[in-house]
Formats: C-alpha cells, structure tokens, sequence
C-alpha cells in the first residue's frame, strides 16, 4: 500500500486547495451545525519527517448576520495554524501565540493525511485486516484506516483526546485520486468532526519534496505545560473575584456556606487551576455551583473536570442534555479526571432567569435573549455589586483601540437585553479581556 500511494519516497508536501471548512464547537446550539465558512484558498505544508505542518487559509464567513461563534469578523481573513513536534501555535500578524489546547487535534490531521497514515501505520505497527489498518498513539489518538482496490487510502476513522466529550469522533474521506507529479492525491477531501462536516475541500495542486522547514518560536518552545495554569486573581468587590492570566477568564463568588464560580473554560489544566484558586480565595467552603455560560468548546473544556469532583453545572436549558452526554462520555484515548471518578454528572438547566440566593448576596442569571452568538449564551449579574460577566457578547478591544464599526451585532443585543433588563450595571467582567466600565460596553454597542 505504501507502495501504491508513493509514500516511501514522499517527505515533504505541498498542498492546495479550496471549498468551505467549519468552526467545530462553535455552534449556535448543541446539535446544530459547525458555522461555516468558504475557504478562498488554503496551503498546507507538512514535513513528515520533523512532524510539521503548516496550514495558511484566507476564509469568509458564509453566515450573514453571523450565527454561532469563532471570532466575529467581517471580510477576509487569514489564518496561519502551525504544529512542529509537540508545539502548536497560531500566527496573526508576526505575532505567534501558543496554542497547546490546538497540539492533539493538529497531530491527528497531520497523521491521518493520506500519506500520513501510512507512514503512522508503519511507524505504529499497525494490525491489519483485509483492507482496514489500524493503530493507536497512547494519549492522543486512534485510527482506522481503510484503502480501495487500488491500495489507495479512501477512508480514516478516529477519535482524539478531547476537554469536552472525552474522545472526540473523527472520519475523514479522500476520492479521486490524480497522479500529480509522480504520487497519487485525492482530488477530494472530506472530514466530519463530532458527527456534523467539519471540511470540503477540492484540492488543486500537490508539490512533492519541496523544502519544508518550520522552526518553533522560543516563547512556542516554553509554552508546554503549565500554560493553561496561570492564573491571577483581582478582587471586583467583597467577595467577588475575577480571574485571569490566559485567554478565557472565570469570576469567583462567595456565599455565606458555599462559593460559586462562573466557567470553566479550556481544558483540565485550567480547571484545576481555577479551583485551585477558588479554594485559596474561599476556604473551607465547598465549592456548589459552576454557571457555563454557553456550550462552545472554548468555554466548556474544564466542566468534565468540575463534574468529577462533584460540582452542580447551571446552563441555559438548550445546553442541558448536551453536557448531561458530554460529562460523562468516554475518555478512552486519554482517561480525565472525570474518566476516573466516573461521578453522575449534575446539570441545571435554566430558563430565561434563575437566582441563586444565600439571604445576603443576589446571584441573577438571565438568558441573554435573541443573541445571534448562542442560543442559550447566558449572563450573571450580581445587583448590589453592580457587576455584569458575559462571554463573547462582548469583548473588550485593546485600550485605545476605535470600536468595531459598524458594531458588532453581538454586543448591540447584549447592550439592548442589559437596557430591557433593567440591570443596573457599573463594571462588566467579561470571560475575555479586561474589567471594564459599563460605558465602554455601550460605546461598542454605538450607543
Ligand atoms: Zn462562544
């Protein structure tokens, strides 16, 4: 087979294409549809000998107004994602960020391109059994790979090590081959992720063996373990913690028996940091309720890991039977926490308002109603400290920076459900970016 595809001699690769990709987990509700966007042009580079790949896409979102998440942008744009050994990062601009949550997801494409799969199968001592191969790298993924009657690679099944469900369910197909330059290439390439398209690409040029070399960046290289953990904490008011240090941020809040927090985003790593923090800022109190803002991936990747300990998750009721399945799917790949405690994951769901309440201290969660972003994307606002936490409705731009214009619909809606609410609101503690006063939420809404 490795023969047929021309595998033993191909070390490098070119690759370019076309089509529509989606943003898997970012959907507008569990269930529905990665959003989805058309890919003008995508250039893959991979070196199978480093382990690289090198991914430079130009996309549109299809959606108009936009539905679902992925960052809000009008117009182009470009996305550079790149992997080398067991580093991932994202490059916009000249800048890189570490993206280590991104490594097993990249690694799994990489080994399970056509020529990939047949150099991991080998590599991995893979069983074969009629036309079907199959191999595991302990950690981070399985695969199952089957060929056509011309030994060609037409289909790849497997799961990865994902935060939110456990194992995440992969299937890839590749068809009409074409012999471009002396190795066999399918002309289509298709790939479902957790069960709905994640790529449709029709591929227009492959260049075998052309130098490919792609160096981690040093801040990359030290961004390993532990990235994921930083957190710092800044008190909002008596009581009232917001904490920070990475990309998605989470808000602490302490009840007269009891402490609540508000997300667990990311992954395991973080989770353990932010209660970690929790129980440093409220000691000796258990921790009761975890409110997840909405289901995307970003921002549930550490709830599997609140479950295992025991903690009650709220949620819009559009999330509920989506994490009642996700906290206690099967880790197989990668056994979490919650694969070891297998504890009966806990999930209210709410309505368009819930109140959590101890006598003293107000907890008011509300739907933030007819948001495009999510459907069930909800706030929490605390009354007597005049405080509003929100995610992806609105985030913060740099200090200094001119407000989107025109505005971003998200926050145009989250700035009419704050004034259809009533809430008197001073300072918004948004999951991303910075603490900041109501009126520059307002601003960026083009009030
Ligand atoms: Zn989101």
């Amino acid at each position: 087979m490795a023969k047929a595809m021309g595998t033993a001699n191909v070390k490098s690769m070119e690759v370019t294409a076309s089509g529509v990709n989606y943003a898997v987990g970012q959907s507008a509700a569990p269930g529905a549809p990665w959003p989805k966007f058309n890919v003008k042009t995508v250039t893959r580079v991979v070196n199978y000998e480093t382990g690289s790949m090198r991914d430079d896409s130009v996309r549109t979102r299809v959606d108009d107004p936009p539905r679902g998440g992925a960052p809000f942008v009008r117009g182009e744009q470009r996305l550079i994602f790149v992997l080398s050994g067991d580093h991932a990062w994202n490059v916009v601009g000249e800048t890189a960020t570490p993206a280590p949550i991104a490594m097993v997801d990249r690694q799994f494409q990489l080994w399970t391109t056509p020529e990939g799969v047949v150099k991991a199968a080998i590599a991995n001592k893979a069983t074969v059994q009629g036309r079907t191969f199959a191999f595991a790298v302990p950690g981070r993924f399985k695969v199952k790979a089957t060929v056509n009657d011309q030994n060609l690679v037409e289909k790849v099944e497997g799961v990865f090590a994902h935060p939110v469900t456990g194992d995440m369910p992969v299937e890839a197909t590749f068809t009409e081959y074409q012999d471009f330059g002396g190795v066999m290439y399918p002309r289509k390439i298709r790939r479902v992720e957790g069960g709905f398209p994640a790529l449709d690409l029709t591929v227009t040029s492959v260049k075998v063996n052309v130098p490919v070399d792609i160096q981690t960046p040093a801040d990359v290289r030290q961004a390993t373990t532990g990235f994921y953990s930083r957190v710092t904490s800044e008190k909002a008011a008596d009581g009232v913690w917001y904490l920070t240090g990475g990309s998605h941020h989470s808000v602490v809040i302490e009840m007269k028996d009891h402490a609540i927090v508000v997300e667990a985003p990311l992954n395991e790593e973080r989770a353990l940091a932010v209660l970690a923090e929790t129980r440093k800022l409220v000691p000796g109190k258990p921790i009761r309720y975890v409110i997840n803002s909405h289901h995307h991936y970003d921002h549930s990747g550490g709830l599997r890991t609140f479950a295992a300990e025991g903690i009650t998750v709220v949620t819009s009721e559009v999330n509920r039977p989506f994490f009642e399945w996700a906290l206690s799917a099967a880790a197989t790949v990668s056994p979490d926490r919650q694969a070891k405690a297998r504890q009966k994951p806990k999930v209210e769901g709410m309505g368009v308002k819930r109140v959590l309440t101890d006598g003293t201290r107000s907890v008011e969660i509300h739907q933030i109603s007819g948001n495009l972003h999510h459907d069930g994307l909800i706030m929490v606002y605390l009354p007597k400290e005049k405080l509003l936490s929100e995610a992806d409705a609105y985030t913060p731009p740099a200090p200094n920076a001119q407000p989107m214009s025109p505005p971003n619909p998200f926050t145009v809606n989250l700035s009419d459900n704050i004034a259809g609410l009533n809430l008197d609101v001073e300072r918004v503690l948004p999951l991303h970016g910075r603490m900041v006063p109501l009126a520059e939420l307002t601003k960026a809404a083009g009030k």
